[in-house]
């Protein structure tokens, strides 16, 4: 559809809007279910002016110094942590997730601008005296210019402010293509980071769908894709963008298993499956969507997590609520249509969330806490990522089979263990196929200085986000060996150099 360029969220390019597409997508507020505005989408002319301003403002910005960079960051990071409410006002309004919450997101996403602005230690090179004799080693990170960024909805302001600021602190340019379905938040971080005195074109937003992805995915003035979205896509972006010569990190979907050991503290197990199967609404990439339980506790943790699930107030976020809406009336019907086929699948229903109250006005995309205990491995509930408030239980006999179960998954994103026998937590961390594991923690998301990411289907690319290895992939090793000319040394030698 199309939309006066008035009543549209446009583009942010060279620190200015930028309006120049007839194309444009629909936003909603997902509490009401109403349209609260409408999203410009970049065609492929859009998005090569993106990219072109994007790569006029690197040469500039790579060669600014060390200590000016890290000041505008420290003006951003001050910026964002007084004004992080109204973000999270934002965020709470296009996406639905309750205001602490987002809040929260809010935090995390604090936490890498805070890391960004030690950038200059993170960057540091390495040296050798003396290496050969008379030779000295020297290796340098180097900015590697042109950084696309393509984010999903679950997290409109955190999943960009994992990447733009390591970008931007390691010296590159930036265009950051969020989510169609909540894209106001990553034109305010972007307005906000001028007003800290970002320079023109380092950092560019552009809208979009598939025709803003794939210019940047083929693009040859775009060097780095930092993708975050679904495995499927992900895939593809790995496949396009490596097929075109750019350094790609692709984080994908996950199923993440929760697995509880009779020895465990069930009311503190049961808590913490609550909070991570349904805080925001299930739409979270580290969510618990499926709790391993050794049968002989299965019945009492079952209990457990039920009775504190019906407590749970859906609503509109903005009211205090506990579990807010999920983001489209089409995505609260494909959930639906998982509880559908678990129930038809024959696994047992335990808390049915397609219907009760409500805190809200009008029609908004709610559902409620949704349990299935004695799932099996071969239903879609169990194989497929839902991405909404359902939580399933599948039984295992023994902690071994617990580890086999979890390591069968296809994705390796996140997951958790509940014991207090500190054998079999060491054992869990050393044998588990995934990235990113939580003792008595449900949801393990690393701390800035360290780096997130999972394994298997949920990244495609080696590096991870955020951390050291964030500053990695945005910067390319340099090596120079140096000999300063020395009288002694010289003459022809055609043989490989050798050191001594
Ligand atoms: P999505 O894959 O639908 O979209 C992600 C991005 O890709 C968006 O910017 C979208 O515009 C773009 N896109 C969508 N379809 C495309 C296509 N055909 N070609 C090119 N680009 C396309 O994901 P989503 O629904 O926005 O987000 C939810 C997914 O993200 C879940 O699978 C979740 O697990 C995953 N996720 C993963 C992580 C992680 O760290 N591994 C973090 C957050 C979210």
């Amino acid at each position: 559809m199309t939309a006066t360029l008035t009543d549209t969220l446009q583009h942010w390019i060279n620190n200015a809007n930028y309006s120049a597409d007839d194309r444009s997508g629909k936003v909603y507020n997902p509490a009401t279910g109403e349209v609260s505005g409408h999203v410009a989408l970049a065609s492929k002319a859009t998005t090569e002016h993106a990219i072109a301003a994007a790569a006029a403002a690197f040469p500039k910005w790579r060669d600014t110094s060390l200590a000016r960079r890290t000041a505008i960051m420290f003006n951003f990071r001050q910026l964002l942590a007084e004004r992080k409410g109204e973000l999270a006002a934002i965020i709470t309004a296009e996406h639905g997730k309750v205001l602490d919450d987002a809040l929260g997101e809010v935090a995390r996403g604090l936490e890498v601008v805070e890391l960004c602005c030690n950038a200059p230690y993170l960057l540091k090179g390495e040296f050798s005296q003396n290496a050969s004799t008379g030779i000295d080693v020297q290796s340098m990170r180097q900015p590697v210019g042109v950084s696309a960024i393509i984010s999903p909805f679950n997290f409109p302001a955190m999943v960009p402010l994992w990447f733009f600021p390591v970008a931007i602190a390691s010296g590159n340019a930036v265009v950051l293509k969020p989510s169609e379905k909540d894209p106001s938040a990553a034109n305010w971080l972007a307005e906000l980071f001028a007003e800290a005195g970002l320079p023109e074109g380092v950092l560019n937003v552009v809208h979009g769908d598939k025709e803003a992805v794939d210019t940047l995915l083929t693009d040859p003035r775009v060097n780095s894709v930092s993708f975050v979205g679904s495995t499927p896509i992900a895939q593809y972006v790995y496949s396009t963008g490596t097929a075109h010569n750019k350094r790609v990190q692709a984080f994908g979907g996950a199923k993440n298993h929760m697995l509880v050991l009779p020895d465990a503290d069930l009311d503190l197990a049961a808590d913490m499956a609550v909070n991570a199967g349904f805080g925001a609404a299930g739409e979270r990439c580290m969510a618990i969507s499926v709790v391993v339980a050794i049968d002989t506790i299965a019945d009492e943790l079952v209990a457990k997590i039920a009775e504190r699930a019906k407590t749970l107030r859906v609503g509109d976020g903005t009211r205090g609520c506990d579990m807010g809406p999920l983001i489209t009336g089409e995505h609260k019907a494909k959930v639906a249509g998982y509880i559908e086929a678990g129930i038809d699948a024959g696994a047992e229903l335990v808390l049915d969330g397609r219907t009760g109250t409500v805190d809200a006005d009008g029609e908004g995309f709610f559902l409620h806490p949704t349990m299935f205990d004695r799932v099996g491995t071969d239903m879609s509930i169990y194989t497929e990522e839902i991405f909404g408030p359902v939580l399933s239980v599948v039984r295992v006999d023994t902690f071994n089979e617990g580890i086999d179960l979890i390591n069968s998954s296809p994705y390796g994103n996140g997951t958790a263990i509940f014991t207090n026998d500190g054998g079999a937590a060491r054992r869990f961390e050393d044998e588990i196929q995934v990235g990113m594991v939580g003792v008595n923690v449900p949801i393990p998301v690393p701390v800035g200085y360290h780096s997130f990411g999972g394994w298997k289907a949920s990244l495609f690319g080696d590096q991870h986000a955020y951390g050291p290895e964030g500053f990695k992939f945005f910067t390319r090793n340099k090596v120079i060996t140096k000999r300063w000319l020395d009288p002694s040394h010289g003459g022809i030698n055609l043989g490989f150099p050798q050191n001594d």
